[in-house]
């Protein structure tokens, strides 16, 4: 788990360092809020001013944003010890989904529900759902 974690850091430090570079630090502080927990992660990003200069549209700022918080989730999560169960139905998340999306926290299935659900905005609740 420990490969993971350092993963995870290594993403959430690049997340909130593209962010920092296309919305500059006035912006992310909207973002993320004064006090987000993120920001003690953009202090160690400065160096990382990398090849990315190119502009960043606003929807990608959003998905970075998105992702940040998603990142900072799944670290969460590990430290509880409950990395890799899926928050909608609680089985474990493929180790090779994971692999590829450290940051995910439902599995396949439910993921896909989601998007689903999502794209039809229809409301929650009533799915015809057998709940233990
Ligand atoms: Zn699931």
């Amino acid at each position: 788990m420990d490969g993971i974690r350092k993963r995870l850091e290594h993403d959430l430090r690049l997340a909130v360092a593209r962010l920092r570079q296309s919305a500059g630090a006035k912006a992310l502080e909207e973002l993320l809020g004064p006090t987000g927990e993120h920001w003690s992660y953009a202090d160690e990003v400065d160096e990382i001013q990398a090849n990315e200069r190119r502009e960043i549209g606003f929807a990608t700022r959003e998905l970075l944003v998105d992702r940040v918080n998603r990142l900072a989730a799944a670290l969460e999560r590990l430290n509880e010890g409950q990395y890799g169960t899926c928050v909608e139905c609680g089985e474990e998340i493929a180790p090779a989904r994971l692999r590829v999306l450290p940051e995910v926290e439902t599995c396949v299935r439910c993921q896909d529900r989601l998007e689903r659900m999502g794209r039809q905005l229809q409301p929650v609740e009533a799915d015809a759902g057998d709940d233990e």
